[in-house]
């Protein structure tokens, strides 16, 4: 007998992405065949924030705005990212975060700051994106006391993963999951499974390389984290899908 899933949530997906126009929705029909009857869209490119807006309107999905650490310039203004959460008042606000990797770490930190400021005077949760920075993510968290954050494509080490989910911080999983060892699959168990999301950021990190990557894969994702943790996966895809829609503050999938 095949396991049937249910109430899955993709916790971080870009399914607003053009590699999505021709085919969006039976990109999320498949999902929801298979028992992933949710998701959240992030903004990347901030131009595309207008038809971002419109496709998640369409297709009944949750859309964070924020300004992805990427877009960050030199000249990046507080004040216009300040503007863009007042104009698009989003149910959560992201990704935003802090990528070592890549430039402008100063204005980098001004402008999540700036967005986290708005969040927890909103009430909104937070998806961060942390890439060589999760310590200066928790203490930034740690100054905005009932912040409510996840840290999607969680990479830190056992250490950090303890640290932020004591603090109450949701630490979310995905594809790599598929190839954890070690310490990734340390990290992995780790988690309380009260504070465990699940996603699969696609079209990126698919299953095979040179492919799309789809919501339907997060069915893969939490058979590879079921496995880690010993746990029975349909019931972990139903939790984690519950946790999901509470972090986001959704009743029920449409
Ligand atoms: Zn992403």
């Amino acid at each position: 007998m095949t396991a049937v899933y249910r109430r899955g949530f993709d916790a971080h997906t870009h399914v607003g992405e053009p590699v999505f126009d021709d085919d969006r929705m039976s990109a999320l029909q498949r999902a929801h065949h298979r028992g992933v009857s949710g998701l959240a869209m992030a903004t990347g490119d901030p131009d595309r924030l207008p038809r971002l807006r419109e496709i998640a309107a369409q297709l009944g999905v949750v859309l964070s705005v924020g300004l992805h650490p990427w877009w960050v310039r030199a000249d990046s203004r507080v004040e216009d990212v300040v503007r863009m959460l007042e104009t698009n008042a989003p149910v959560a606000v992201g990704e935003v975060g802090l990528d070592r990797l890549h430039p402008h770490w100063e204005q980098q930190g001004r402008i999540f700051s700036a967005q986290l400021d708005w969040a927890h005077r909103h009430h909104r949760p937070v998806v961060v994106h942390a890439v060589r920075s999760v310590d200066e993510v928790l203490a930034e968290f740690g100054r905005r006391p009932g912040l409510r954050m996840m840290i999607h494509g969680f990479t830190g080490s056992v250490q950090q993963a303890r640290r932020a989910t004591d603090l109450g911080i949701h630490l979310s999983i995905g594809p790599a999951a598929m190839r954890a060892a070690g310490r990734t699959a340390d990290v992995i168990r780790a988690i309380p499974v009260a504070l465990l999301l699940l996603e699969t950021d696609a079209p990126h990190h698919p299953l095979v390389a040179g492919e799309r990557g789809e919501p339907a894969d997060l069915i893969a994702v939490a058979e590879a984290v079921a496995q880690l943790r010993d746990v029975d996966p349909v019931a972990l895809l139903a939790k984690t899908g519950d946790t999901a829609r509470r972090f986001f503050g959704v009743e029920d999938d449409r």
